[in-house]
């Protein structure tokens, strides 16, 4: 039943392009403890070796196997009230992360993610940095992008922060879109 939800919600990442092919992480609450993909894993093809349980605040022989991501992952669950976390690499999103302090995402996708910081500006960005900066966030929005790096929205499930990742993701791709066209119009007039 985990392994299944966490397969689905790899499988479409990866297929969507939203993670690389060793990219991305996904995690769930268990009580004290969380469950989340293992260190170099592939999104996209997930078994369940590739499940890792340690726990939210303490560490056991499982925790040097966790997603490079764990400090970030064990935050939020310590600051917020999620139960399912998805980290992505979204391309456009990115892309928007290294020039927008804040991506307001067009009248279709504000109700669903809301206005989405974009942290870490002028940071040093390194993977399982920023884990107090993105908790704080999260307690205020569903997902927040760290600049020039990825997502991290939560949910009470990984669907529900899976969507919210595709969500992001499309407003952002029409976003760009909207940017080139005004690009190339300025070129042509
Ligand atoms: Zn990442």
């Amino acid at each position: 039943m985990i392994l299944s939800q966490f397969q689905s919600v790899g499988r479409d990442l990866s297929s969507r392009g939203l993670v690389s092919s060793h990219s991305g992480n996904l995690s769930i609450r268990l009580g004290e403890n969380i469950i989340i993909t293992r260190r170099g894993s592939q999104l996209g093809c997930l078994n369940e070796n590739d499940l890792i349980e340690t726990g939210i605040s303490k560490n056991n022989r499982a925790t040097p196997l966790a997603s490079v991501e764990l400090p970030a992952h064990r935050a939020i669950f310590q600051q917020t009230v999620a139960q399912a976390i998805v980290h992505a690499h979204p391309p456009h999103a990115i892309a928007l992360s290294l020039t927008e302090t804040e991506i307001v995402p067009a009248d279709e996708w504000l109700p669903v993610i809301g206005r989405v910081p974009v942290l870490g500006l002028n940071m040093e960005i390194t993977p399982g940095g920023l884990a107090d900066i993105i908790a704080q966030a999260l307690k205020e929005h569903r997902i927040v992008m760290v600049h020039g790096h990825g997502s991290f929205a939560i949910g009470q499930l990984l669907e529900e922060a899976y969507s919210f990742t595709t969500a992001l993701e499309a407003s952002c791709q029409v976003s760009c879109l909207l940017k080139s066209l005004q690009v190339d119009s300025s070129r042509n007039g």
